[in-house]
């Protein structure tokens, strides 16, 4: 079932390579709570992984749509781009806002695959999606800053070199604007890990490979600091919009695999002597969930155009991510209520995607800060919070 011709290429080589880590490979992961490494390495051997970094650097330098392209096809295919997809969009934070000898010392091993930036280090679990209330802080010593703090849910931080850390650089009190004195760094992890740097696993319903991690007296050398000390919480900003995007693409990847399962599913099994697929009131979720995932896609694409016209379109940006995210959980529902009792069934590898497409409702960003967003700041309403 094709929808979707952008990137064709691409969406096809993606796909035969998906076809080599089948339902068991994920199934076997999720049981064990393992990281897809075979499938990890296979994505950055062939390049895909390094999309969006520039052919100067040794990317493949491609639009966001080809990233888009790659994510959603990943997730079509019934697998998870979880474990991977935050370089895509964490690498432009070091792309936009770094210098140009960062890029040149990291860029070229990101895309190699010799180097991992997967870590993104924000939220705190004091802070939350208040993210200028976080506590991590960075203070300047000589050459190099000293970060004290923990942040939570930083996820793949055990199957990564480099982490975006975002940490306090002057204190709350000295600010007026909890949002200025924050600065972004690029840890290099492997010089600190088990030392100031520790690393706990947080075991979630679905295999995220998430973790919570710990800074105590961590040296961080100061030309690690991306962008100008103080501006940080404008560099993370900036990358927002992509990361709405990409992850609104795997959303659409997750709807279509679940109206696929449904829908043939719906065709062969036999109740009452005919398929269950012929009684409309199966029939009918199903088609409202394809509704909604083309309108969501509608939304992504305008996105995606907007965004590669050179427009910072935050408000189709948020838009897709709450549409696609809500049309991934439409779908899943529609799917899981198709399969009975079989949705529930390991085997079927519906109740996985089931859990791990809820997690769209909730991260990067929560559906309530969409709304909000969507009412203040496009709508005029006046300010919660
Ligand atoms: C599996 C997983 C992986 C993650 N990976 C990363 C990662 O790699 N790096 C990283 O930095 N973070 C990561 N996150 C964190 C994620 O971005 C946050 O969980 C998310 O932004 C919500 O923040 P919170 O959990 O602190 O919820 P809270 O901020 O505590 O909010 C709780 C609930 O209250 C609602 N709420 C809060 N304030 C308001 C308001 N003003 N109006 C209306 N509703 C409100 C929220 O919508 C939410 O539903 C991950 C989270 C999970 C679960």
């Amino acid at each position: 079932m094709r929808y979707e011709l952008d990137h064709s290429e691409i969406r096809e080589g993606v796909e035969r390579l998906c076809a080599q880590f089948d339902g068991p490979y994920w199934r076997e992961c999720d049981a064990k709570r393992a990281y897809p490494t075979e499938f990890v390495s296979a994505l950055t051997e062939a390049g895909y992984l390094s999309a969006l970094i520039p052919e100067e650097y040794g990317g493949l330098g491609l639009p966001l749509s080809a990233g888009a392209a790659i994510l959603e096809e990943i997730h079509r295919s019934g697998g998870n781009a979880g474990a991977c997809h935050a370089q895509m969009y964490t690498m432009g934070t070091l792309l936009r806002h770094g210098s140009d000898a960062q890029k040149r010392q990291y860029l070229p091993a990101i895309a190699d695959g010799s180097l991992r930036l997967q870590a993104f280090g924000v939220t705190e679990p004091a802070s939350g999606t208040d993210t200028g209330a976080l506590r991590t802080t960075a203070r300047r010593d000589g050459d190099r800053y000293i970060v004290n703090g923990q942040k939570i849910w930083t996820s793949r931080a055990e199957h990564s070199d480099l982490m975006v850390l975002l940490a306090r650089t002057t204190p709350r009190e000295d600010v007026t604007k909890k949002t200025e004195g924050l600065s972004v760094f690029l840890v290099d992890m492997r010089e600190v890990r088990g030392s100031s740097l520790t690393i706990q696993p947080v075991r979630t319903m679905m295999n995220h490979a998430t973790t919570q991690v710990f800074f105590d007296e961590m040296p961080v050398p100061a030309d690690a600091l991306i962008g100008e000390e103080g501006k940080g919480f404008r560099c993370i900003l900036s990358g927002m919009n992509a990361e709405r995007i990409l992850i609104a693409a795997e959303c659409v990847g997750d709807a279509k695999w679940f109206i696929e399962k449904a829908s043939n599913y719906a065709g062969e099994r036999q109740v009452f002597d005919r398929p269950i697929g012929q009684n409309q009131g199966v029939q009918f979720p199903i088609a409202r969930a394809y509704s909604q995932m083309r309108a969501a896609e509608l939304m992504l694409k305008e996105a995606l155009r907007l965004y590669e016209s050179g427009g910072n379109p935050g408000e189709e940006a948020n838009m897709a991510k709450l549409l696609c995210a809500d049309a991934s959980w439409a779908a899943a529902e529609a799917c899981v209520q198709t399969h009975g009792g079989f949705g529930f069934a390991e085997d079927f590898d519906i109740e996985r995607k089931f859990r791990e497409t809820r997690l769209y409702q909730v991260a990067p960003i929560s559906t309530n800060l969409i709304l909000s967003y969507l009412a203040e700041h496009v709508l005029g309403m006046p300010r919660s919070y």
